[in-house]
């Protein structure tokens, strides 16, 4: 089985560009590909997803919450990659089962643990020479000019440059990717790109706007995509499986909705003065503080070192923060800022659901949402074009057939699993696919 994954790739452009000519080559390879959106996770950012994604898990089981995590109880702030992750992972239950294993960047696979047969590591790592498991792979990607991650410092000033620079990562991923198939053992071969989320971040306008004058340019960079997906996929057989997906969608920032700002505004956070921005600056007066996308945490005593809230208030605070954002209103007014705001009990469990947030706010689409760690407005204009979207993310299967019109990321682990005859009875997620034929590499 093959498994290409595109960072962020929303269903709906996919059908969009394929109408419009683009992924001519893949389409030729996967004639009775079967496709379909799927739903991503909350919250929704890559390391979480596909934390989910290789676990079947929630994060209460894999421990992965965001991009950025803190640390219990002195509120420092961590970025948590493969070493923080818990629990059982796709590739170690493949192997497990005596599967070889090639996985290229994906995210949160950072720094590489030991694998049957290849692990090269994602986007947190930054020296090619540390980046893959067996050591001799580092070698390789090092000296044939692997790029870990793009470069992203000068992308809204130079976006010709950065878009060249994404199409060049590309080509040289897949290049180092057919390398590692015809060099190493596998049954289960995972490649990663990354660079459609960044891309999608910093230029998403002039993605979804077939006028803008660096559309050609980014066409370009699709048209590349897809011609090296399909030399990709050239080198495997017909009958072997191939799965496209993507982790989550992709839609236009419209506003940058601060929770940390609006937490300050009505009285329930205060940042004491200081060099470092951090957690550790909270007051010890404050009622809640927030992280990145949405998630809310009160300030909890005996749990935070400045924790102020007594447990038996809990309730009672979480109640009213839900009644007070449920209320707020984007700036025409009549659209509320939240879809939803939901208690992290509900939708979080296992043995790391005491890192879970206490509360988690659904943006309304176009709204996204922040968590400075300094005073600023509730309100401002996006910095970034593109943001993430739950409901958006998609699969493509070769040969394989939906079981279910309701999909989760979640739902993968299991899936791909029951193609090789694996069964892990602890997952979350159900199986979603069937195979025409019995089940193999
Ligand atoms: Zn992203």
């Amino acid at each position: 089985m093959l498994v290409i994954s595109l960072d962020g790739f929303p269903f709906a452009l996919f059908q969009k560009q394929q109408s419009a000519g683009i992924w001519k080559q893949i389409g030729a390879a996967m004639p009775k590909a079967s496709s379909t959106a799927m739903q991503s996770v909350i919250p929704t950012v890559s390391s979480v997803a596909w934390s989910t994604f290789m676990s079947g898990r929630n994060p209460g089981n894999h421990r992965i919450y965001g991009f950025i995590d803190r640390t219990l109880p002195d509120m420092s702030l961590t970025l948590p990659n493969a070493s923080s992750r818990r629990g059982p992972s796709l590739q170690n239950t493949l192997n497990q089962h005596d599967i070889p294993v090639i996985m290229m960047n994906v995210p949160v696979t950072y720094p590489p643990e030991p694998i049957n047969s290849v692990l090269v590591g994602g986007f947190l790592g930054v020296n090619p020479e540390k980046i893959a498991y067996p050591p001799e792979v580092s070698n390789y990607l090092a000296q044939n000019g692997y790029v870990i991650d793009a470069d992203t410092s000068e992308a809204a000033d130079k976006p010709f440059e950065f878009v060249d620079q994404l199409t060049d990562i590309v080509r040289r991923r897949c290049d180092a990717f057919k390398h590692l198939l015809k060099s190493y053992p596998w049954q289960y071969a995972h490649l990663h790109i990354m660079e459609t989320d960044r891309l999608f971040h910093f230029l998403w306008k002039s993605v979804s706007e077939f006028e803008s004058p660096l559309h050609s340019r980014i066409r370009h960079f699709f048209e590349i995509l897809d011609s090296e997906l399909f030399s990709v996929i050239n080198s495997v057989n017909d009958s072997d499986e191939i799965i496209l997906l993507s982790d989550h969608g992709f839609t236009e920032s419209v506003i940058e909705w601060d929770i940390n700002a609006w937490l300050a505004e009505t009285g329930r956070l205060e940042w004491l003065s200081g060099d470092r921005k951090g957690l550790h600056r909270i007051s010890p007066d404050s009622v809640a503080y927030s992280l990145i996308p949405g998630r809310i945490y009160l300030n909890l005593k005996g749990r935070e070192v400045t924790g102020s809230v007594e447990p038996d208030q809990a309730l009672k605070v979480c109640a009213d923060l839900i009644r007070e954002l449920a209320s707020e209103r984007l700036p025409d007014g009549i659209n509320p800022v939240f879809t939803d705001i939901v208690h992290g009990s509900n939708i979080f469990s296992g043995p790391y659901s005491g890192a879970a947030p206490d509360l988690v706010a659904i943006p309304a689409k176009g709204v996204e949402l922040k968590s400075r760690m300094d005073t600023g407005p509730i309100k401002r204009a996006p910095r970034m074009q593109g943001m993430h979207t739950f409901d958006d993310a998609m699969v493509v299967f070769r040969h394989g057939r939906f079981v279910s019109k309701k999909l989760k990321i979640i739902d993968m682990y299991s899936t791909i699993l029951s193609f090789f005859g694996i069964c892990d009875k602890d997952a979350e997620g159900t199986v979603i696919a069937s195979w025409p034929f019995s089940s193999g590499g």
